[in-house]
Order: C-alpha cells, then structure tokens, then sequence
C-alpha cells in the first residue's frame, strides 16, 4: 500500500519539455505537441513546455533581413528573430486550449530570463521564475518562447542558432525540475547517424563530456551550450522523438561504470578542407601570425597539426569548414610574404572528418590503433589525426567518409545485434 501511494507521489512531478521547430512545424504538428503536452499535464504533472520557431522560420527571418539590409544591427536581429518563437508559444497556448486545456505563453522576458546585452548570442545571467512558478500553482501549463530573454534595460535578446535548448536546460535548472525531456525528431543519440550506418544504435545513456564532443564532431543533436549548461548546474535530461513514445537518450554526469565502453560513439562532419602552409620558418610568431590572420577573419578553425622541423623549417596544416575556404587562402596570402622567401600555400577541400569518442578511452589501450587498422583494413588512406583525451579524430577523403564510419563503428563493437 505503502509503495503505491510511493508511486503515486513520484508520478507528480515538475516537467520541462522542448520542442524543436520540425516538431512544431506545421498546425497538425502543434496540435500534436499540444495533446503530448495537456497528457503530461493530465498525468498529474506541472509542464513548461518550450517551444522553438517553427522550422525554417528563423532561417527565413535572416534571409528577409538581408533582403532589406547588408548589415541589420544586432539589437533589431533580435526583435526580428524572436518573432518566430512568439508565433509557436500562442499557437501552441491555443491548439491546448481548445482541447479544454489551460495553457499561458509566455515570452522570454515575461518568464524573468536575462541576459547580458551581447544581441544575436545573449548569455544568460539570471532567471527569476516568479510568473512561471505562479501560472504552474494556477494549474496552467506554461508555454515559454524559446532562444529569447531580455538585457536589464529591456532589450530583447536571442541566446544564438538552436538556442531554445538552453532556454529549456536553463529554466530546468531555475525551477529546479524534476525531469527535462528535449524532444526532436530522432528517436535520441545514436551511435552513429542511421542515415549512414544503418545498424547504428539509440544509445541509453552518455556523459555530458561525451556528448559535448560528439557535437563538437557533426552529430548536431543540440546546441553545445545547452549542453555546457546542463553539465556545470547538472542537469539530468532525456533527448526523445516527439512522434513516438520510444524511449530516448539520457544525458548525464559520469557514473563508474559508463568507462566500460570505450568507445559511445562514432561521428562525422563532412564539406571540411584542408590548407597546408609549407616551409614556415621554424621561429618564435609565426603560428601567431597565421592564426592571427584566420581569426581576424572571424573563420573557426579545427585540426592544426605541425610537423617536427627539418633544417630549420616546418609545415602547418589545419582543417576548416569547406564554406570558409575561399576567405582564409584569401586572408593568408596577404601575410605569406611577412612569414619568409620559401613559404607556400595548398588547401584541399572535399574532405570530412571521423570522430571516435568515448570516455571509456582514458582507461583502455590499444584505441586509436583499433580505429587505424580497420580503415587501413578498408583501403582508407588517413590524412590528419588529431586528439583529446575522450577523441580521436582523422580525415579522409569525403568520398570514403561513409565507408569509413562504417568500418570503425563495426570495428568497437557498435553495430547493433539484429
Ligand atoms: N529558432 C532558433 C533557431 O532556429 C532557435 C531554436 O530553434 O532553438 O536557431
Ligand atoms: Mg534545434
């Protein structure tokens, strides 16, 4: 009888659910986030439902504001770009209502989250969950704007692309919930994307550090600082489809135990290139000087690998995005002639990048020699490697990225059993 009424308790808890833009994508989709929503409530649980722009939105709000200016200020990027979210929260507050719900929207602002006033990607610095937590004692569910806050003075904010997730991981943490369930339109985290390994697995369970590197390595699940986020307040949440009930993916803090598999996963970024500086003085600036340059021109670099030097001269090589290319062999060659008489410039593109990760690699041997001799097994020849403690990353030719994570997903053991 006891365990029962235990039961019962337990059920009654404060949920933040997410909802990314496909889920919210079109009217049929928002009433059927509505009724997940009004069943949680039902369940006898509070909800605070974020929900992002419908997909496309935002991306077409940046295309308009380019259509009508080469350079928008920030500070009206963001009164543009929030717009997409406040059309979803009174949508989604209306789709429940009419299911005899009662629900509330409420803007970024309206649920006290602020940021600091760096516009297009605002941090946060506090949440004061007053309205929110008064709206839920009223038995409301809470629709919130995702990706959106307001500075001290008032100015409205956005948290950068994919930002909804942090609004929902942060609000998490405010109103300390008691579960926080992402939901997406993938049935969580795999081991690899199914559209490349169709074998690849839903993994249970991941570290944050895990998945923080799998998103670092192409496997855009959610935005990274989400992650960051979750990671330092410790945030448990749950990465699951909104279209079925599957379980999804848990992500958490490390546990003894999750060291056992060396390897969570296997990821892939493609359009990467490649540029080679030859015969670089081997002195003191010059590495400063070259991404120096690359900074300046604002372009995220990834890989940097410098070979020993040899009488004197050495080489650098690092990867970027393919998009990128063009402006940083531009940016270069405008300081080639300051590093010295013999340096020379190559860049390669069509090339993509393979990621093992796994915090399970602190404490096994052996794991970047499994991964190397299945692709030399496979006739994949290796350009760059690079790695971290929990990574090991190379580069292949683009043309045998598919191949290639395949091999190595085999390779530790990923494959799922039929
Ligand atoms: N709508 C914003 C974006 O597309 C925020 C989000 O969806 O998380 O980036
Ligand atoms: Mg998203």
């Amino acid at each position: 009888m006891c365990a029962i009424i235990r039961a019962l308790f337990s059920l009654m808890a404060l949920i933040v659910q997410k909802y990314g833009g496909t889920s919210v994508g079109n009217p049929e989709r928002i009433r059927n986030v509505a009724r997940r929503v009004l069943e949680t409530q039902q369940a006898g649980n509070q909800v605070i439902a974020v929900v992002s722009a419908m997909s496309g939105v935002t991306d077409n709000l940046l295309k308009l504001a380019k259509d009508v200016s080469d350079h928008p200020t920030d500070r009206e990027m963001d009164v543009l770009l929030s717009t997409g979210e406040q059309t979803t929260i009174a949508l989604t507050a209306m789709a429940i209502n009419h299911l005899g719900g009662r629900a509330v929207s409420l803007t970024g602002a309206q649920a006290g989250i602020s940021t600091d006033g760096v516009h297009t990607k605002a941090r946060i610095s506090t949440i004061t969950p007053k309205a929110v937590q008064k709206m839920l004692t009223e038995g409301n569910i809470v629709i919130l704007a995702g990706f959106q806050g307001q500075t001290s003075d008032g100015q409205i904010t956005t948290l950068g692309r994919g930002g909804s997730d942090l609004t929902a991981i942060a609000m998490a943490a405010a109103v300390k919930a008691d579960l926080c369930q992402i939901f997406t339109d993938v049935d969580g985290v795999f081991t690899c994307d199914p559209r490349v390994v169709s074998v690849a697995q839903k993994i249970e369970t991941i570290s944050y550090d895990e998945m923080l590197e799998m998103a670092s390595s192409g496997s855009k699940v959610m935005q990274s600082r989400s992650v960051e986020f979750a990671k330092k307040f410790g945030v448990r949440f749950e990465v699951r489809n909104s279209m079925n009930n599957n379980p999804g993916t848990l992500v958490k803090e490390e546990e003894p135990g999750m060291e056992s598999v060396v390897v969570r996963g296997v990821s892939i970024e493609r359009n990467q290139a490649k540029i080679t500086i030859d015969d670089v003085p081997d002195r003191p600036g010059i590495a400063a000087k070259i991404f120096g340059a690359i900074n300046r021109a604002n372009i995220v670099i990834d890989m940097i690998v410098q070979n020993v030097s040899f009488d004197g001269e050495t080489d650098i090589s690092f990867t970027l995005s393919a998009a990128d290319l063009p402006k940083a062999e531009a940016e270069l060659r405008k300081i080639l002639p300051e590093l010295g008489d013999s340096v020379d410039l190559r860049s390669q593109s069509g090339i993509a990048k393979l990621s093992i990760v796994g915090i399970g690699m602190r404490s096994h041997s052996g794991v970047a020699a499994r991964m190397f001799s299945a692709l030399s097994d496979a006739g994949i020849n290796i350009q760059m490697i690079s790695t971290s403690e929990i990574k090991t990353a190379v580069t292949v030719n683009e043309s045998e990225i598919e191949s290639a994570a395949r091999v190595v997903h085999t390779a530790f053991g990923l494959d799922k059993v039929a």
